[in-house]
């Protein structure tokens, strides 16, 4: 083969290697920020539950003075009646008392319609606790194998700019590259390999005279139509099986 041709071959590699690692080294970021974004909502969720138990609580507070008053003034009412002197003060009294009373009715209604409020309230509060804890352990874990992979990416990146420099030093003719990445920057990849008088990334059909100067690999052959440069695999020879050995 062409040495030039191979350069090529294995230049495309590690362009395919170094655009793999490139988008993943961008990728990081956005998938790290997506992970605080699942601890932010698990926090907010949590604080939301939290406030409101304290608003229910507050509220709790307010019925509880309420009733209090109420109960105060009931009683206050019931040692009035003991004192009254006419009929028209008895029953004035006795309304009075009732409508004490139907107001600690409603109190103690508010009261229970609370508790059952604390009580789904502080089960949300149990369960965004528990979702917030998932997802710091899930946040954690993962960050960490994110910066892991972004770290060896960058790496590998490293490694292919070190290989591709040797590889551009190394052509025997420096025009190549030029073409490769002319190619490269239309095509994403340069380079692709041609079987059965096809070209297999664009699949359009060779050339009769193209296809035969291909088979040897001994030329930078270019595809007519997508203008990628092109090698050829030859079919691997089977390998026959050992002749029995004669018996002797
Ligand atoms: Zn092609």
């Amino acid at each position: 083969m062409l040495p030039d041709l191979a350069r090529l071959i294995e230049l495309q590699e590690i362009e395919s290697k170094a655009a793999v690692a490139t988008r993943a080294i961008a990728d990081a970021p956005g998938r790290i920020a997506a992970l605080d974004a699942l601890l932010h909502d698990a926090t907010a969720t949590l604080d939301t539950a939290k406030h409101a138990l304290a608003e229910s609580k507050t509220r709790r507070g307010y019925v509880d003075k309420d009733l209090a008053a109420v109960q105060q003034r009931q009683s206050k009412y019931k040692d009035q009646l003991m004192q009254v002197k006419t009929n028209d003060e008895f029953r004035a009294m006795q309304h009075q008392i009732e409508a004490a009373a139907a107001e600690v009715e409603k109190c103690e209604e508010k009261i229970l319609i609370n508790m059952m409020e604390a009580d789904e309230i502080n089960a949300a509060i149990k369960k965004a606790e528990a979702a917030l804890k998932a997802a710091q352990s899930k946040v954690t874990t993962e960050r960490a194998a994110i910066e892991l992979d972004a770290k060896q990416q960058q790496d590998t990146l490293a490694q292919c700019i070190t290989a591709r420099a040797r590889l551009v030093s190394a052509m025997d003719n420096k025009g190549v590259v030029e073409t490769f990445e002319r190619i490269a920057k239309v095509r994403g990849t340069a380079v692709a390999r041609a079987e059965g008088e096809r070209c297999t990334l664009c699949q359009v059909r060779l050339r009769p005279a193209v296809f035969v100067h291909v088979l040897k690999n001994d030329q930078i052959v270019q595809c007519d139509s997508c203008q990628r440069i092109l090698y050829f695999v030859p079919p691997a020879v089977p390998t026959s099986p050992a002749p029995p050995t004669p018996p002797q």
